[in-house]
């Protein structure tokens, strides 16, 4: 699904990815683990195409996409979640997704001007699917509240619908845990196996280590933008760099 070659990305001086490697399969849960500042969401940024790599190159389902546009990698199939969930928070959720999906499949002006009809079925299209996401994330009873008053764990949900909403293949999910407590983290890992169960792929950055532990398929260690290890949850618990490196400190 994805195979990283020698990335690297430098700010300045500094090597925020340095020289990483590594393949995750398709249909599991990969998880990518280190410190703060390890470079975990670089490599995301790198991925999703927010920035260009200075060395080495992303295949994705066999495709060199290093250096694409953020926009066509999206198409190919690659969602998102942020650290930070951005949400319109006056907005009603239902709006939140519509308006994502929208900016997402955006029409040519052209189109606009010229073809209007074809725009109506999109909008209908659009509300469609995004009643649909919010069905998938268990959250069809709110589309109609404003996203301000709703829980942290429902805005999570409703940021898992937005990256859902494209029907991508993959998705890279930044911390999606941070801010909640036990037991609606364990809500949030039934909702990533439930999308990894329809066929999505999950690469997951997560501090909660629990939360790996029991869901990661594959995990990769990164320590100052580099990978220093990878494995099952097994291998990497017992690996004594990483002990040393992360789970020690
Ligand atoms: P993590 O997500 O693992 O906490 P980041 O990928 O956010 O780490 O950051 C890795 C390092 O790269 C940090 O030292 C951070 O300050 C630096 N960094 C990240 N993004 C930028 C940027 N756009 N410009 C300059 N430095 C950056
Ligand atoms: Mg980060």
């Amino acid at each position: 699904m994805l195979k990283i070659n020698n990335l690297t990305k430098r700010f300045g001086g500094l090597a925020a990815v340095n020289n990483v490697s590594i393949e995750f399969e398709a249909n599991k849960i990969n998880a990518i683990i280190g410190p703060n500042g390890a470079g975990k969401s670089t490599f995301f940024n790198l991925v999703a195409g927010a920035m260009p790599p200075t060395e080495g190159t992303i295949e994705y389902q066999g495709m060199n996409i290093t250096g694409m546009a953020c926009d066509r990698i999206a198409r190919l199939g690659i969602a998102r979640t942020f650290q930070t969930t951005m949400l319109f928070e006056e907005s009603t959720v239902l709006d939140n997704l519509i308006v994502g999906h929208r900016l997402r499949t955006q029409s040519r002006l052209w189109d606009v001007i010229i073809n209007s009809r074809r725009l109506r079925d999109e909008e209908a299209k659009c509300r469609a699917r995004a009643q649909e996401v919010l069905d998938f994330v268990g959250l069809s009873h709110i589309g109609h509240r404003i996203t301000a008053d709703i829980s942290q764990e429902e805005k999570k949900r409703v940021a898992f619908a937005l990256a859902l909403a494209t029907d991508p293949e993959l998705v890279l999910l930044d911390e999606p845990a941070g801010g909640i407590n036990p037991e609606e983290t364990e809500n949030l890992a039934g909702l990533i196996r439930k999308m990894v169960d329809h066929g999505v792929t999950v690469c997951l950055i997560e501090h909660k280590m629990d939360m790996i532990m029991s869901l990661a398929d594959k995990i990769m260690v990164l320590d100052h933008g580099e990978k220093i290890a990878e494995g099952t949850p097994e291998e990497v618990r017992n690996n004594p760099v990483v002990i040393e490196a992360y789970l020690g400190s």
